[in-house]
């Protein structure tokens, strides 16, 4: 669900945000996740102003360009940038996505990167973070309550619809979940 306020987080991108601490944000506009790929800018010259909506979601992912330059999430992991975390370990980090597409929707990250930019650059050393992200999926899900279910949702590179290169989990619920998706 898309919507126009900026009620919290902070969005990746010229989007103002006035509440981090709230996990109902709604985002408008997909152009912050372009934007963070530009990791030359610093932080409150990306995030001052919300822009106008610009992008859908697959413009978004259409127009990111895969790269192992920093992006929005290494803000959030160093703290540069607010978000609204819901847990965190020495390896894993998950917080509430801006633009949340579920009443439960929650990003679960690699605190170190290592080349993983997406789930198509993991390689063998890669096994242990990538069991860990998913067991992390199913302790936040416990977490949050989702006792009925959930779905766990990795996008990759332009087709799978991926705008952030830095690997996530999307792990969402709260509602009856569609197949196929979208
Ligand atoms: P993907 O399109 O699979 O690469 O997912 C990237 C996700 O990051 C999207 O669902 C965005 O809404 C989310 N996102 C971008 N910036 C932020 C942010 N600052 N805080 C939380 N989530 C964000």
């Amino acid at each position: 669900m898309k919507g126009n306020k900026s009620s919290s987080g902070f969005r990746a991108g010229n989007t103002e945000i006035t509440n981090p601490s709230s996990s109902s944000s709604t985002g408008s506009s997909r152009l912050g996740v372009l934007i963070s790929h530009l990791s030359v800018s610093p932080p409150h010259e990306l995030h001052l102003h919300r822009q106008p909506s610009m992008a859908s979601e697959k413009e978004a992912a259409l127009a990111a360009v895969p790269s192992h330059s920093h992006t929005i999430f290494d803000k959030i992991i160093n703290k540069e940038i607010p978000s609204n975390v819901v847990y965190e370990d020495d390896e894993v980090l998950a917080f509430r996505d801006i633009d949340p597409q579920a009443p439960t929707h929650i990003l679960i990250i690699p605190k170190v990167k290592d080349g993983l930019i997406g789930l198509s650059k993991a390689e063998e050393r890669h096994c242990e973070i990538l069991g860990r992200l998913l067991y992390t999926a199913k302790l936040v899900a416990k977490q949050e309550g989702l006792e009925q279910g959930f779905r766990i949702v990795i996008n990759d590179g332009p087709n799978g619809g991926q705008s952030v290169y830095h690997l996530h989990i999307h792990l969402l619920g709260g509602r009856q979940m569609n197949w196929p998706p979208g």
